[in-house]
């Protein structure tokens, strides 16, 4: 893994100390795993691997989400009937509000594991606040395909 981790102090860039909680793995009895490099001479950092590494992981998975959210919401347009047009599955579509669906539904299941093991205020805002934007994005998108096949049926 190539990650960076910054503003380390002399320990964790030698890799001696957790980049997260900054624990001594030379007077401390921790298991502790690769991370990343320092940015200053690409020495290999670690960090604990309980539980420290869990919380660089949910701090990547927040980034990923975010950017993937922001790319959707700049993506989907809920009060354009026009996409998936030009889809050959027409309402279940991958690219259309079906799969937007799919998408959000997966965010919900990841924000429900990161809530789980998410300890700190900050974190935990942060995921209700995904939780309620992709909660109401699923609503919508759940009730227009549901009212797209309606129409198909009848
Ligand atoms: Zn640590």
């Amino acid at each position: 893994m190539e990650r960076y981790f910054w503003h380390l102090n002399a320990a964790q860039a030698d890799g001696m100390a957790c980049v997260v909680c900054g624990a001594n793995f030379l007077t401390a009895k921790i298991t502790s795993v690769p991370v990343g490099r320092s940015p200053a001479d690409e020495t290999q950092v670690f960090a604990c691997k309980s539980p420290c590494v869990g919380r660089i992981v949910a701090d990547s998975e927040r980034m990923a989400r975010e950017l993937r959210a922001a790319a959707e919401l700049d993506g989907a347009d809920l009060t354009d009937g026009t996409d998936g047009a030009e889809c050959e599955n027409g309402v279940f579509c991958v690219d259309g509000h079906f799969g937007s669906l799919l998408r959000d539904l997966r965010t919900l299941a990841g924000t429900e594991a990161l809530l789980a093991t998410a300890d700190d205020i900050p974190t935990i805002r942060f995921l209700l606040s995904l939780t309620a934007r992709h909660a109401e994005t699923a609503m919508m998108r759940a009730r227009l395909v549901l009212a797209r096949t309606t129409d198909e049926e009848g």
